[in-house]
């Protein structure tokens, strides 16, 4: 399990080693690894992550669905986070990886990211189960 800090508003952090200390830990050579975020708030998936990449991916998720809209969810349960519930649901909460001689069989321009779409800071659990 990982536990992280967000400010959230859409912020994306690098998991990646994190999972393969995890991975590390329980000795698998061959298998699958999932981090899996708890909460409808945040995403994770793979991307290469630098700060342009981050910047354009942050850009596109506000074109597709803009903080500021007419949300229903706002509107029927009093809240602010629709947008957030929205980009959460789009991207998924979780990712599978392969393993195989121990490490993660991931792309040298290919990391896991969580992105806390929340617009508040938040406390975040990522459930990570590897399997041989
Ligand atoms: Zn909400």
């Amino acid at each position: 399990m990982l536990r992280l800090q967000t400010p959230g508003n859409g912020d994306v952090v690098d998991i990646t080693e994190g999972v393969q200390r995890i991975v590390d830990g329980a000795g698998v050579r061959r298998g699958l690894a999932t981090a899996f975020a708890v909460g409808s708030t945040v995403a994770v998936t793979t991307m290469e992550y630098e700060p342009g990449g981050v910047s354009d991916l942050q850009a596109l998720l506000e074109r597709l669905v803009p903080q500021r809209g007419d949300y229903e969810h706002n509107r029927l349960a009093g809240d602010s986070n629709s947008h957030a519930h929205q980009r959460a649901s789009l991207i998924g909460p979780s990712v599978t990886v392969p393993i195989s001689d121990g490490r993660l069989t991931l792309g040298t321009w290919q990391q896991i990211v969580l992105i806390d779409f929340d617009d508040r800071p938040r406390d975040r659990t990522i459930n990570v189960h590897v399997v041989s």
